[in-house]
């Protein structure tokens, strides 16, 4: 193909816009959320395409070196702000700077992860900037005139809406396991932008100390067994907690069990629970109705057993275990501990 045709076919693809691209950044105690690398790796294919650069947003305390990983995941230009007021999360702070940035850069479009901080974060940001937000997308594409198209489920997950907003920047929070991140580049080469920090020095909010909550995290689990309405009574969850034991996962749960106060919210997998991508998956009487499908179907392996061959969840699993779970359950339980004592007399 001549060289004049292949630019011109880049030209048709590529919408050139002014602003840049930027994504907020996330961390606590220095540790990168991992939400933040799928946003860089979403906002790298939208700024390919609108032929801006890709920019993040970076808050906290002695982070400097993580900035620098920013780049390794994609981002062309990192705004640090870098100070001891913002060594934990506060809203208003964070708040404060962040507006101050976005009307200097003027973004096309802002990410944010749909995260406990970017869910406190981006309607307070929304709201002095008097943009429009979309919350809880889990995609996000360009129209033919590089507008940001943004997905999200609507009406009880029934459809995808697809949601334009007229303001700018467009903003959007984004589901944590949805976007693909960038693979880390060492070496890749960009700008950390030092920023001056405005320091808000009495914001109404004091952190007297942490906590650390015993609650299940689903998001990171790389196994997870979860249990449905084909569990007879709230006690029967032991059943799953001894194979998610065995197997160094944790328990998940569909819906109706959570609603009727069998187990904590904490657990709910699917559109109104938690969207999960663990290693192996493994339903146990589980119909597999679409919104608990939602939450669930990216997982590397799925294994269901249900005692109904025409049950939707085998449509997505990777292995049918066809019959009843109490039986099935401590079949497994007891098979992975006979494998688990012969390795270690070995
Ligand atoms: C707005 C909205 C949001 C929702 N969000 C969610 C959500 O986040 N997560 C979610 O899960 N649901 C959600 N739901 C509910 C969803 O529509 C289904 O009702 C729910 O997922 C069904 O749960 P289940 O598969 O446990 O129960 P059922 O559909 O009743 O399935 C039970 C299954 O167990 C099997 N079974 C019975 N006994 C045994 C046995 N002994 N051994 C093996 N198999 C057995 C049966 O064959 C059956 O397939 C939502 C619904 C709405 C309207």
């Amino acid at each position: 193909m001549p060289a004049y045709w292949l630019n011109l076919c880049f030209k048709v693809k590529q919408v050139k816009k002014t602003g840049e691209v930027l994504v907020f950044a996330e961390q606590e105690d220095g540790e990168v959320h991992p939400v933040t690398y799928e946003l860089l790796g979403k906002g790298s294919e939208l700024a390919a395409k609108l032929g801006v650069e890709l920019t993040s947003v970076f808050l906290g305390c002695g982070i400097s070196e993580k900035a620098v990983e920013l780049i390794q995941y994609g981002a062309d230009k990192v705004y640090l702000y870098d100070s001891p007021s913002l060594e934990t999360f506060d809203a208003t702070r964070y708040t404060t700077n962040i507006v101050e940035l976005v009307k200097e850069t003027k973004p096309e479009i802002f990410l944010i992860g749909a995260t406990r901080i970017g869910r406190s974060l981006a309607p307070r940001i929304a709201a002095a900037l008097r943009t429009g937000l979309t919350a809880d997308c889990v995609d996000l594409n360009l129209d033919k005139d590089g507008n940001l198209i943004q997905i999200r489920p609507a009406f009880s997950g029934n459809i995808m809406a697809q949601v334009k907003t007229k303001t700018r920047p467009q903003m959007a929070t984004v589901r944590y396991k949805v976007m693909k991140a960038n693979k880390k580049v060492p070496g890749r080469k960009g700008t950390v932008i030092k920023k001056k920090v405005k320091v808000v020095k009495d914001t109404g909010t004091k952190i007297l100390g942490k906590i650390k909550s015993d609650e299940v995290n689903l998001a990171e689990a790389e196994v997870i067994v979860s249990g449905g309405r084909g569990l007879k009574k709230p006690e029967d969850f032991a059943l799953l907690k001894e194979l998610a034991a065995a197997l160094g996962g944790v328990v998940g749960s569909s819906r109706p069990l959570v609603d009727a106060g069998w187990i904590g919210k904490e657990h709910q997998v699917g559109f109104s629970g938690h969207t999960v991508k663990p290693r192996v998956y493994i339903a146990c009487g589980i119909s597999g109705a679409p919104q608990h499908l939602f939450g669930m179907r990216d997982s590397d392996v799925i294994i269901a057993i249900n005692k109904d061959p025409s049950a939707p969840i085998f449509n997505v699993a990777d292995y049918a275990v066809i019959g009843d779970l109490y039986e099935i359950l401590p079949l497994m339980v007891k098979q992975i501990q006979k494998i688990r004592s012969r390795r270690k007399t070995r």
